[in-house]
């Protein structure tokens, strides 16, 4: 998987610990998906049936935290934007000791109607260490109903529960934002247009024409992500190209990514979009690692990517993508404040995504004292 000599400790990604690789936000659930089982009907009621049994409710769009208003704060503290509190606050005891820290929330009742003609499956997620899990979406719940299923919890979009929650909890509630985001995308078959059911415990939609009967599957959007490096020579540091785009808070930066095309590998999508956003050239790109983005349903593919020989430092940043694309050193990278500083010069990429970790990993490799790794210029060769 890594090239170049690199040290087998590191598997993941270069200047990353084991620990750090295992904590990949949204990818660390301990969970038996048990695919095996899911298209025995029976079975998976009996999962439901089950007193252990939890289900992860999605509320337009937002997963349900509990034991979380005693825990904001930090820069990726939930500071109000995007979270819905629903009934009353936490019910955490002054008594009880300190609170534990927030965690992925279970639906206390009304029981859930299992009729998916509004795309509402419960889906079976699969067996934690805690029982059966499931999730499922209860958009079409208001007031009491909804607060007594919430129990104090508070409904709050995932890209600010994500990094609250831990690795176990943050990938349950990925899956269930994912899945359950999907069943609403797929309520119509795509073929014929009636309308679908699911099956498979909620991991397939059959069309329910009969003379159709398309099988639908959840689906994942692959997309690339990649930090491309100017490597250093004689005259200048090593450099890593980081942009920012109008989507993000301002003076953060962060690396480059896209979708893959259609009749694309994923290296031939790496040279396009770096190509596209910033007019740069690589030579290389090898894989590093990935991450699940629920953000509806994407998976980021991340690469290291090489710039060709004899790149300049000039950028054509394409407007329509980018408001500015930059070369860093690992020593500029190091005065970069946290995600959310207002009163940095320049931002990182937020704390969960392997954006993040891309730029961490570089910087780590090129950090001050740690031994420069000559890179010899290789070959040009096509990705
Ligand atoms: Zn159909």
């Amino acid at each position: 998987m890594l090239r170049g000599g690199r040290p087998r400790a590191t598997p993941y990604l270069p200047g990353m610990s084991r620990r750090a690789a295992r904590e990949v936000r949204y990818a660390g659930a301990s969970l038996d998906r048990a695919a095996d089982r899911r298209s025995d009907a029976e079975w998976i009621a009996a999962m439901a049936a089950d007193p252990r049994a939890r289900v992860l409710p999605i509320w337009r769009d937002k997963n349900l935290v509990a034991n979380l208003v005693a825990n904001l704060g930090g820069p990726d503290g939930a500071g109000g934007t995007g979270a819905a509190p629903i009934g009353a606050p936490s019910d955490a005891s002054p008594h009880a000791g300190p609170p534990a820290g927030p965690r992925a929330g279970a639906w206390a009742g009304p029981p859930l109607s299992v009729d998916d003609r509004d795309g509402r499956a419960l889906t079976f997620l699969g067996i934690d260490a805690t029982g059966p899990v499931f999730a499922a979406d209860v958009s079409h719940l208001e007031g009491t109903a909804l607060a007594a299923g919430a129990a104090g919890g508070t409904f709050l979009d995932l890209r600010h529960a994500g990094p609250l929650v831990d690795a176990h909890d943050a990938a349950l509630m990925a899956f269930a934002r994912a899945i359950t985001g999907w069943h609403r995308r797929a309520r119509y078959c795509g073929v014929c247009g009636a309308a679908t059911e699911s099956r498979q415990g909620g991991h397939m939609r059959r069309c329910r024409d009969a003379s159709c009967g398309a099988e639908l599957f959840p689906r994942t959007d692959p997309a690339v992500i990649m930090l491309v490096e100017h490597p250093a020579d004689t005259a200048r540091d090593a450099r890593c190209l980081l942009a920012h785009h109008n989507r993000l808070p301002p003076r953060s930066y962060t690396t480059l990514a896209g979708f893959v095309e259609p009749g694309e590998t994923l290296e031939q999508a790496v040279a396009r979009e770096v190509l596209e956003e910033t007019g740069v050239r690589i030579a290389q790109a090898t894989y590093l690692g990935s991450q699940p983005w629920p953000f509806p349903h994407s998976l980021m593919i991340g690469f290291r990517a090489v710039a060709e020989a004899g790149t300049s430092d000039a950028i054509t940043v394409d407007r329509a993508e980018l408001e500015d694309a930059r070369w860093f050193t690992a020593t500029e990278l190091d005065r970069f404040g946290e995600w959310g500083d207002t009163t940095a010069e320049y931002q990182l990429p937020r704390r969960d995504s392997i954006a993040r970790m891309l730029v961490e990993a570089w910087r780590a490799e090129h950090a001050e004292g740690v031994r420069p790794r000559r890179r010899r210029a290789r070959s040009s060769r096509s990705p």
